[in-house]
């Protein structure tokens, strides 16, 4: 008994390395993001926590660009906010008609099957975007109650528009629900001026905040057609009807918010608001540009046609010749860089590097290029030492040129 006692006293402290995260998330995130988890804790329904929530009601409206009075964080990461949409909109026996060009379009089926849905899917290889004539055929034939679709793809790279498709769903009587999870306060997300009923979102992506919670927003038809709901919802933590009588003036008890993730969000979206949300596209697309400049100059090619390629998920092929693993463990172990690897039908095809939030800056854009030349021509690839990280740097000049004639 002593002896365990003894032994239990000298456990080591917890020690995680200290990476640089450019996969497809989690991002890197802001020591004033880390620090505001520290805090001491308010109860859940402290008034300081309930100014809290509100605060961070407004800044999420303000970066999805919205008006919804029903816009809040959802406790758990993306996938619960993915999960909330479907739910809430959904009852037994609704079709659904969901868009796939990706895993994240796959799981968006899955989910509203569970819920229930009939779900019909219309698919796109990967790498590719959705053309609004093939959904407006497909709402014809299945004339469904929602139409979910993917805004960044970041299994793929893909940049989908969907302004397009938003008006076509409205035209055929559905609802349009939007997956913003790697796109929002990455490239221009505009709720209402696209007329999006439902979304949903992520912390840890471009928001560059831990994962943990899930931004979403309900427009008044959504709102309305929750109302009409003659089935409970069948997830009861996910349940809008009672998760809004928390967030809103009722402050009903449903369940004890992660405070200390609410800290989290409240300033990264602080963050967010105060870089200005024009800057900070402009900032993924420079850094985007530089990093791909860079990668051109290794002959490294992009899954996405040009015009497609979302600034903060940089999807590009595996050149010729060259395993995947071996790269990307030489970049964690040797040079502590995480890039993702590729997913379904890319999986050992593509590698993901991801310019989210905080983790889009010079400094990271030339860090992975110098440590993925350097691996590659250690694998035995041809190609010019110094190049990449010299076009990158040509790349940023450019900018900055451009920027002081304008
Ligand atoms: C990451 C991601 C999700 C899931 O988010 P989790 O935080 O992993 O649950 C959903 N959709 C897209 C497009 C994503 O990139």
């Amino acid at each position: 008994m002593a002896h365990h006692a003894a032994d239990s006293t000298h456990l080591a402290p917890l020690a995680p390395s200290t990476r640089t995260l450019l996969g497809p998330g989690p991002s890197e995130v802001p020591p004033r993001v880390l620090a505001a988890m520290g805090y001491p804790l308010l109860g859940h329904l402290d008034p300081e926590f309930v100014a809290l929530m509100d605060e961070t009601q407004t800044f999420l409206r303000r970066v999805m660009r919205t008006t919804n009075p029903l816009t809040l964080a959802v406790s758990g990461t993306g996938s619960a906010g993915m999960e909330a949409v479907v739910v809430n909109l959904i009852e037994p026996g609704d079709k659904m008609l969901v868009c796939v060009n990706g895993v994240f379009g796959g799981r968006m089926v899955d989910v509203a099957e569970r819920a229930g849905a009939v779900v019909t899917a219309i698919e796109r290889p990967y790498g590719e975007a959705f053309d609004p004539e093939e959904v407006r055929t497909a709402l014809k034939q299945v004339q469904p109650k929602v139409v979910g679709i993917v805004h960044a793809e970041t299994s793929t790279g893909v940049l989908q528009p969907v302004e397009e498709i938003a008006k076509l769903a409205h035209e055929h009587g559905a609802l349009i629900a939007l997956d913003t999870v790697t796109s929002l306060a990455g490239v221009p997300v505009e709720i209402d001026a696209w007329g999006i009923d439902a979304v949903y979102s992520g912390t840890q992506k471009c928001l560059s905040c831990p994962p943990g919670l899930a931004p979403v927003s309900f427009g008044p038809r959504a709102v309305e057609t929750i109302q009409k709901r003659t089935h409970k919802v069948q997830s009861w933590y996910l349940d809008m009807t009672m998760i809004m009588r928390y967030w809103g003036s009722d402050r009903f008890y449903h369940h004890t918010a992660p405070i200390s993730m609410n800290y989290a969000l409240r300033e990264s979206l602080a963050l967010v608001l105060e870089e200005g949300l024009e800057v900070r596209f402009a900032r993924h697309l420079r850094n985007h540009l530089a990093l791909k400049a860079g990668l051109k100059a290794l002959g490294i090619a992009y899954v996405p046609a040009e015009g497609f390629q979302l600034p903060q998920l940089n999807c590009i092929r595996i050149p010729e010749g060259i395993e995947d693993v071996p790269v990307r463990k030489r970049l964690l172990e040797q040079w502590g860089i995480e890039i993702g690897g590729g997913l379904g039908a890319l999986k050992g095809k593509a590698w993901r590097i991801g310019l989210m939030g905080h983790s889009s800056r010079p400094a990271n854009v030339t860090l992975v290029l110098a440590a993925l030349e350097t691996c590659l021509r250690d694998l035995g690839y041809a190609c010019q030492p110094g190049a990449a990280v010299a076009a990158a740097a040509d790349s940023y000049r450019l900018a900055a040129e451009s920027v002081a004639v304008s």
